[in-house]
């Protein structure tokens, strides 16, 4: 299917590195198309602009709607390039299957993100950290109020050229366990990226920031005992020298940057464990001195260093506040092959130009 391209007459001033921030710049352009009777119609890049919705759309009401993140890189020589795009696209379906929402063609959908970072190239930043972040989200979209599965849908890619996560280094976060709340719970929606959990989510968010801390680290919804994620990104330890992660159980989100940490982390000869880590073991570990580091990992922050962690109103320092050696090293090669520094050895690496 050729995707039919409508190009702006009124391109948007770019904005400096320093003020990009999070998501609140949108490029000039972006990708739709519509699924009906079937099939997808009508794929095409058109300017960048509002939506025009049916008040009775299903996602307005029943919550059908999935999404994906991933992001454009500007290597030194003025290349661009994404980061395991592949993985995002299996995903998306993945978590269309969950929702009962179409499938999209794995190649339909790569050409799109590459047309649309070609016609916005130009907006993919080249300060150090910045990168264009891409948001691709499929939404039911019928007009009207029955409780159904799905027979119409929209598709779209919009890009948000973004500023550098660590503007200061790589400055370790204050998280505390979750104990009422939970994000998700096997056989629901965890595995899938859907606005849904998101909005779950937001009370517990909200309540640790107003303790002080930057993130929840949410508990297993049955026995609320196990480790799953910490706020919207995978967690990891390195107990001894065990690096431990929570095995993906069905309520965790199967992240990237978690399988791409995992995958460095085993070529270099580390003891990768993917398995049930419970609240219990971790304060053990806290306390006999065995965790020696603790970090986040998801696309936007790459990896986030864990300073403090508050459990049951205890709270545990780690590695002194300071960002360890594996947190630094993960860091440091992810963004080396991101921003094509480091060599790819494993085709991980998509090239635009
Ligand atoms: C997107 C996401 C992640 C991280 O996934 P990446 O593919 O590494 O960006 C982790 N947890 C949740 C809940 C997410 O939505």
């Amino acid at each position: 299917m050729a995707i039919r391209i409508v190009k702006t007459d009124a391109p948007k001033e770019k904005v400096s590195a320093d003020k990009l921030g999070f998501g609140k710049v949108f490029s000039d352009h972006m990708f739709m198309m519509e699924y009906e009777d079937g099939q997808w119609k009508d794929p095409r890049i058109v300017p960048f602009g509002n939506l025009s919705l049916h008040p009775a759309s299903t996602v307005f009401h029943y919550g059908a709607e999935i999404f994906e993140g991933l992001k454009a890189y500007r290597r030194d020589d003025g290349g661009v390039q994404l980061f395991r795009p592949e993985e995002n696209i299996r995903r998306m379906n993945n978590s269309a299957e969950r929702m009962c929402l179409p499938q999209i063609d794995e190649k339909l959908f790569m050409e799109a993100l590459e047309t649309l970072v070609r016609i916005d190239e130009s907006w993919v930043p080249s300060a150090p950290g910045t990168s264009l972040y891409l948001r691709p989200f499929l939404f039911g979209n019928d007009p009207f109020l029955g409780v159904h599965t799905v027979q119409t849908a929209e598709f779209l890619i919009i890009a948000s050229p973004v500023g550098s996560y660590y503007k200061e280094g790589l400055q370790p976060v204050s998280i505390m366990i979750e104990t009422e709340d939970v994000r998700a719970v096997r056989g629901g929606t965890g595995y899938a990226k859907c606005g849904g959990n998101y909005g779950a989510s937001f009370r517990a968010g909200k309540k640790a920031e107003e303790k002080g801390y930057s993130q929840v680290l949410w508990l297993d919804g049955v026995e609320r005992k196990y480790i799953e994620e910490v706020g919207a990104m995978n967690v990891m330890f390195q107990i001894g020298d065990e690096i431990v992660t929570p095995a993906l159980t069905g309520s965790i989100l199967p992240g990237v940057t978690r399988k791409s940490c995992i995958q460095l982390l085993k070529d270099e000869g580390y003891k990768v464990s993917e398995r049930l880590l419970s609240a219990e073991e971790l304060k053990d570990a806290c306390r006999s001195g065995a965790l020696k580091e603790a970090w986040g990992c998801g696309t936007a922050a790459v990896v986030s260093p864990i300073g403090h962690l508050m459990m049951d109103d205890e709270v545990f320092t780690i590695n002194n506040n300071e960002i360890g050696a594996v947190t630094q090293h993960l860091y440091d090669t992810l963004t080396g092959i991101q921003w094509g520094r480091i060599a790819d050895t494993r085709g991980w690496i998509h090239k635009i130009d």
